[in-house]
């Protein structure tokens, strides 16, 4: 009989998590260790050769807070990830100008709408279009980044260049697609939606001005989950400018919708080696998911 708390990956997953740069392999182990209860059932031990297998969820988490080095020796299971609150350090923020009046009571049409036309800061200047998001908007699953770049802004769609084709691909992996309606369907947005020039960093008035508008699409949405990638993201989320190295393992709140904060996909491309923590913070929320 199946276990429910296990997470199978399919050819199409594991062909993702390969994608994403994470190298899993084969537990050959039975010798169950103190470290890891969650991973007690299957043992990770070191192979010779790469055999890019994931077993499940339970021993993914000590599976691929390793992967990316395979050691030539074995080493104790990573720790399961504990999942408890947080207390963040809240940023203080000033927005620039309001924005229109009723951004928190808006249906979708309105607040798309509202966005577009938007002139609360001075983004909407050199914006070529405003990036509101893309996906189911019923969706289990939210996944919130920072900023359109410069092909989202000429594109209108969020994450559709070289950071976008990775987040599909981490995305996938966890049976998640953004062209999915339903189950497997999941909703797209950042924290501002319009490009900052040059691709600088959004300021934090920038984010507090925008933040209203990202606030009602969670409420339309109310996913069960939201993945917020990348410091700028958190920092308009969870109102915290705590590194997201302290603020990764935990599940965070917002408007009572559980938060998992990661890596961004651009850091991600530059600094490969974390992916693997990435994929163990996907299986966090994975796992929160499914209860
Ligand atoms: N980075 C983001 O955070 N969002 C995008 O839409 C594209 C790149």
């Amino acid at each position: 009989m199946s276990d429910p708390t296990r997470f199978d990956l399919d050819d199409r997953q594991r062909a993702m998590l390969a994608e994403m740069g994470v190298r899993v392999w084969w537990p050959q182990s039975p010798a169950p260790t103190e470290t890891a209860p969650a991973a007690q059932a299957e043992p990770v031990a070191p192979v010779a050769s790469p055999a890019p297998v994931v077993q499940g969820v339970a021993a993914a988490d000590a599976l691929v807070a390793k992967a990316e080095t395979v050691p030539r020796v074995a080493q104790p299971v990573a720790p399961a990830v504990a999942a408890r609150p947080v207390t963040v350090t809240p940023v203080p923020v000033v927005a620039m100008k309001p924005l229109a009046d009723g951004v928190d009571r808006m249906d979708w049409a309105t607040l798309q709408a509202t966005a577009a036309a938007c002139q609360a800061c001075d983004l909407c200047q050199q914006r070529q279009t405003s990036v509101f998001g893309v996906g189911d908007v019923q969706a289990d699953w939210m996944v919130i980044g920072e900023a359109p770049g410069e092909d989202e802004d000429k594109q209108g769609e969020p994450f559709v260049g070289q950071a976008g084709q990775l987040l599909d691909n981490m995305l996938k992996a966890v049976g998640l697609n953004r062209q999915a309606q339903g189950a497997g369907g999941v909703y797209i947005a950042n924290a501002l939606k319009c490009r900052p020039p040059g691709n600088r960093n959004p300021t934090a008035q920038e984010l507090a001005t925008c933040a209203p508008y990202l606030a009602r699409q969670v409420a339309l949405v109310q996913p069960k989950m939201i993945v917020v990638m990348g410091r700028f993201a958190v920092q308009a989320l969870l109102q915290t400018t705590e590194p997201l190295g302290k603020l990764r393992g935990q599940i965070h709140n917002f408007q009572g919708v559980p938060v998992v904060v990661t890596y961004h996909p651009a850091y991600l491309l530059r600094n490969p080696a974390d992916k693997a923590k990435a994929w163990v913070d996907l299986v966090l929320a994975l796992k929160t998911v499914q209860g």
